[in-house]
Formats: C-alpha cells, structure tokens, sequence
C-alpha cells in the first residue's frame, strides 16, 4: 500500500534521523518532534543539525539562478526568463541569436 504524503514525511525523516544516529554510540535526548503522517518523529540535536543543513543546501534541479535583468528566480531550459521573458546570461543570449538565425526548412510547416 501507497504511502501517504504525510506518512511519505514521516518515513523520510525517521531514515534520516536513523542515518545520523548510527554515529553517536550514547545516544542523547531527544530536542524536538515533528508530527507528520500522525507520527511522531523525535529528533536528537545532532539529527536537528544536520537535517537543518540538509535543508539549506538543497537545491532544486529546476533552479537555474536568477535573470540578469529583473534578478526573477524562474528560467526556463532555455534560461528565457518566466517574469521578464529576456534571456538571461551568456549561455541565454547565445540560444536566442541562434534560434533568431534559423531558417526552418520548407517542408516544415509554419
Ligand atoms: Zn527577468
């Protein structure tokens, strides 16, 4: 049976927590929970800590950076800008003098 999003949660953050335990042989108290899935997931500092860095330093493979022009965080594939529509860094403004200087070719249709 499928997992819930929220036992999804809760399951991602007890693997965690587990991963990080394995090295501290005396395990300390635990310094918070979180309820998810209606679980509860206590979690030691060192797990705190880490899960914290974790989250700071995730990125998403969508994010592209931001536009040179209006500093909008949402580039396309062809890092054209979602707010601004302009290309955005050299790599952008190489894809756009390209496809301006494409001719399709006649079989294709319009
Ligand atoms: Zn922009």
């Amino acid at each position: 049976m499928a997992l819930s999003p929220s036992e999804q949660v809760a399951a991602a953050l007890r693997e965690f927590a587990g991963r990080i335990d394995v090295f501290d042989p005396l395990p300390g108290a635990h310094v918070a929970e979180v309820q998810a899935g209606g679980q509860t997931v206590p979690l030691r500092a060192p797990v705190v800590r880490a899960l914290a860095e974790a989250l700071r330093a995730y990125q998403d493979p969508r994010d592209r950076g931001t536009c040179d022009h209006c500093g909008g965080p949402r580039l396309d594939d062809n890092f054209v800008c979602a707010d601004c529509g302009r290309p955005s860094g050299v790599f952008g403004r190489l894809l756009q003098e390209r496809a301006s200087r494409f001719d399709p070719p006649a079989e294709l249709p319009d």
